[in-house]
């Protein structure tokens, strides 16, 4: 059997001939109409403004912070269970991320501590200068309580949706809810154009202004002028390409994972001490990860035992997201909690969960994790 891994790219059919179009009209680089279109359409997919196409999702976290002028020695409250590259901005501008714990509810950041912090921080009269709240493995944070804290103490809000491109919170899509929003296209999200990323928002200046800086900060002349310090992180005409084919089957790669998930549930979620990431029932995740967490003793097999018998078959697992709390690198950051998601790290595990999965695979998938527990 080939290796199965955790999340593999998965072309829809229309990518090469969109490809082909920017090789006949020789828009190969740097910009050009599938950039544009590629921006337009998936704004109009979330339901947004204004949308800028980035090399990826981390440039946009980047570009947001900067949109909101966060700076050297300030403040960013960020979740705490989430991808390094969530974090990892803040401090490319000197500034400190803060991070917040999980709620066990939707595994994203508790708001009720969120709004603690906020309130502990007005009084120290040293708020932060914006919150990074992520939609983890796909499922919406809870935004009403969330929204409601930030815009009380008017810090602005960037929503990381890098991996919820689809999912929904109260019939609107994620990527809406803060004054800023990050999608990513690497190679392992829901859809990829090989690497990429993309920052949206209502406010068209925003977006502009991202796009500037995205550019070089070359400023209106002949020749190369610049006020300001830029950065190169436009996406490439060839990877939009890809990217439009690509939104064409987003709702079909949705239900794919969600269907993947499903199948997991009914053949898993009955055995003791198996829990699957919940679904709050104020949203519809997309299922990016099929995750679950399993207690050692009630199982009698460890999430480690269970991980290990499966890159024994060459099937690739791997643990819930390290809380950026307990990385190394962040160890001198502030953290507000963290005993949550220090628990679903501990205990958490991600299935194989690709579009393309078959169900013979996931069908191998499953009976190692059976024979996991029959070993005990
Ligand atoms: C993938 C991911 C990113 C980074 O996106 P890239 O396009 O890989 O830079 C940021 N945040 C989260 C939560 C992610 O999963």
């Amino acid at each position: 059997m080939p290796r199965i891994y955790l999340s593999s790219p998965h072309m829809g059919g229309d990518e090469l001939s969109l490809i082909q179009e920017a090789f006949a009209q020789n828009w190969i680089a740097p910009l050009g109409p599938h950039v544009d279109a590629f921006e337009r359409e998936l704004a109009g997919y979330v339901g947004v403004g204004h949308a800028a196409a980035l090399s990826s999702g981390t440039g946009a976290i980047h570009l947001a912070l900067r949109m909101l002028g966060v700076q050297r020695d300030d403040e960013v409250i960020c979740s705490s269970l989430t991808f390094s590259a969530s974090a990892n901005p803040i401090v490319y501008e000197g500034a400190r991320p803060v991070f917040i714990d999980a709620e066990r509810a939707t595994w994203n950041m508790d708001p009720a501590l969120l709004a603690e912090e906020l309130e502990r921080c007005a009084r120290h009269d040293k708020l932060p200068k914006a919150a990074i709240v992520v939609d983890l493995y796909g499922q919406s944070a809870d935004w009403d309580p969330i929204r409601a804290a930030c815009a009380r103490f008017d810090v602005p809000i960037i929503e990381d949706a890098a991996e919820a491109l689809g999912a929904d919170y109260r019939g609107k899509r994620c990527g809406t809810f803060g004054k800023l929003g990050v999608f990513s296209f690497n190679g392992n999200k829901i859809i990829t154009t090989s690497g990429g990323g993309m920052l949206v928002s209502d406010d068209e200046a925003l977006v502009k202004r991202a796009r500037f800086l995205a550019t070089q900060a070359r400023d209106p002349a002949p020749h190369y002028e610049h006020s300001t310090i830029g950065f190169n992180y436009r996406l490439s005409n060839i990877s939009a390409a890809i990217g439009r084919g690509q939104l064409r089957v987003l709702d079909a790669r949705v239900a794919a994972r969600r269907a993947v998930f499903e199948r997991y549930r009914q053949a898993l979620g009955d055995l003791p001490g198996v829990t699957f990431m919940p679904e709050a029932p104020f949203g519809r995740s997309t299922r990016w990860l099929t995750c679950l967490t399993i207690d050692g003793r009630a199982f009698g097999a460890s999430r480690e035992d269970v991980r290990l018998a499966l890159a024994a078959k060459d099937i690739e697992a791997r643990p819930v997201w390290k809380p950026m709390h307990l990385q190394p690198v962040f160890r001198e950051c502030r953290a507000v909690g963290g005993a949550v998601s220090a628990d679903l790290f501990a205990r958490g595990l991600c299935l194989p969960s690709g579009s393309q999965l078959t169900t013979v695979e996931q069908d191998e998938v499953i009976d190692i994790v059976l024979a996991c527990r029959r070993a005990r």
